[in-house]
């Protein structure tokens, strides 16, 4: 090697470790040493003690698990004393654009509480803990956009634009003229040509077309559907097992994780034989075994299939409690409301028209008691069968919330996730269970482990300091002190809505 070459690789690398060391905009200089705290890391959960964390340019350097580990020269201490120190906690499944209670069709003159709410989003999740979200479908940069701007956010992921069968679910909710607009990635059907628009060409629309825009928008995540629909929307088109496999292969070869909506008994066997990554929400639909009150040996095995190939499973009970949130009078007095959203949201969902999603729930005036009643008897039983026999394997589940399951106002960033995890511990997950799934599982499944999951030397220094144990109860998890965001510290108080003026 002739020295100028030998020179100019000098000069490259150095370059290039400046570049890798300088502070991104959302990482704190200067080192932090935690210190006197209880370790509870998901990797070792058989061994947890009092030690000490330090973090330096926003990444976890050391990790002393004995007592006596001196403090390093110039950092910053924080006594953890009597506390408990976690990672941050992953939600993956979160839906950034969607309005809770709004509603796209009722956005007029909504634009100033919409912006506030915008604001809050990324806080109210930190405010609970998750410091990273995936977004499963995006039909609006413009609000990842701005998440990924704020001075405070949890690192966001997404699945790029999601892939619906053409004219199916849930671009079926939308009038033809716009729906081809919002969900641009949808999949070509040639039994459909006559109610496609003519500018979508199928050879655009293949499964391998549609996985290369998700994957070169920077997506680390496919999410497909199937889904015949419900009520006046039932018989919607479903893709075949051949479109699947062309999605399934395509997603291989691009590195991409293939998720799938699936909520019934046949959904979910679609998405098993097909070999899908992730099942992006709980079985609560069991088809024509729906009333059957015991788990039926059918369910049991394609529940095995799912324990045995150790595929995400994200229950998503809260999507069935959002809509009981209008059944139940005291969902909107849950105190924590008030510093997730804007108190102008929170008049608006008190009003009468802010309740109009009620009157698309029940088409009569059955009385709230009777509606909750059905759901316990109904979904939530089915859901919390499957995800009970589920947790009795130790199945694959992912923390994942669909928060907000739109248009609901049940489902509220940050608290949503609080309440599913209430919703898993009542459905038979251990608490040991649920922090794997909000930490290490959700970071192994989305092949983000290398970065985040566990409080490990090289990750980044996302972490959470509780005042209780999440391993001894789940109020744990409103017991938050202080938040590291890729080593900046947070107090909670001041990530609540009074304080984001
Ligand atoms: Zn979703």
């Amino acid at each position: 090697m002739k020295v100028a070459s030998i020179f100019k690789s000098l000069l490259l690398s150095l370059f290039s470790l400046v570049a890798f060391a300088a502070p991104a905009s959302n990482q704190a200089p200067g080192r932090t040493w935690i210190t006197d705290v209880s370790i509870i890391s998901p990797e070792s959960l058989d061994h947890v003690g009092q030690g000490s964390v330090l973090i330096e340019n926003g990444r976890i350097v050391s990790v002393e698990r004995n007592k006596s580990a001196k403090t390093p020269a110039g950092a910053t201490v924080v006594s953890g004393k009597g506390q408990f120190l976690i990672p941050g906690l992953i939600d993956s499944h979160v839906h950034l654009a969607n309005l809770p209670g709004i509603g796209f069709d009722r956005v007029e003159g909504k634009s100033e509480v919409i912006k506030a709410y915008y604001k809050q989003q990324p806080r109210s999740y930190l405010y609970y803990g998750y410091t990273t979200v995936v977004d499963l479908a995006v039909f609006d940069h413009q609000v990842l956009d701005d998440f990924r701007h704020a001075p405070l956010y949890p690192d966001l992921y997404d699945c790029g634009e999601s892939l619906p069968f053409a004219n199916g679910y849930p671009m079926s909710f939308l009038p033809p003229a716009t729906r081809f607009k919002l969900f641009p990635n949808f999949i070509y059907d040639p039994k459909q040509a006559s109610s496609i628009p003519f500018e979508y060409k199928p050879e655009d629309h293949s499964p391998a077309a549609a996985v290369a825009r998700v994957k070169s928008s920077g997506g680390i995540c496919v999410k497909t559907y199937f889904e015949r629909g419900f009520g006046q929307d039932r018989n919607l088109p479903v893709m075949s097992p051949d479109v699947l496999a062309e999605i399934r292969k395509a997603a291989t070869q691009a590195g991409l994780v293939l998720m799938m909506h699936a909520n019934s008994f046949e959904a979910q066997q679609f998405g098993v034989d097909g070999g899908v990554d992730v099942l992006a929400h709980g079985m609560w639909h069991w088809g024509d075994l729906d009333k059957k009150t015991e788990l039926p040996p059918e369910i049991r095995k394609l529940l095995d299939q799912i324990v045995e190939k150790k595929i995400g499973y994200q229950p998503t009970i809260q999507v069935l409690q959002g809509e009981l949130a209008y059944f139940d009078p005291e969902y909107l007095k849950i105190e924590a409301i008030p510093r997730v959203i804007p108190k102008e949201m929170l008049e608006w969902f008190n009003s009468p028209e802010g309740k109009w999603f009620k009157k698309e729930l029940t088409d009569d005036d059955t009385p709230d008691a009777v509606m909750l009643k059905a759901y316990d008897r109904g979904p939530l039983r089915r859901v919390r069968q499957v995800v009970a026999y589920l947790a009795s394997k130790d199945a694959n589940f992912l923390f994942g919330t669909d928060t907000p399951s739109s248009p609901t106002y049940g489902n509220l960033p940050g608290l949503n996730g609080y309440l599913e995890m209430q919703q898993l511990q009542q459905a038979g997950l251990s608490l040991a269970q649920i922090f794997r799934a909000a930490t290490i599982s959700n970071a192994r499944k989305f092949k983000i482990d290398s970065q985040l999951g566990t409080i490990e030397p090289g990750k980044i220094a996302n972490l959470v300091l509780l005042k209780k144990s999440p391993l001894e109860s789940l109020d744990a998890y409103d017991s938050i002190v202080t938040v590291w965001v890729h080593g900046t510290p947070v107090s909670r108080d001041s990530l609540a809505v009074s304080s984001n003026k």
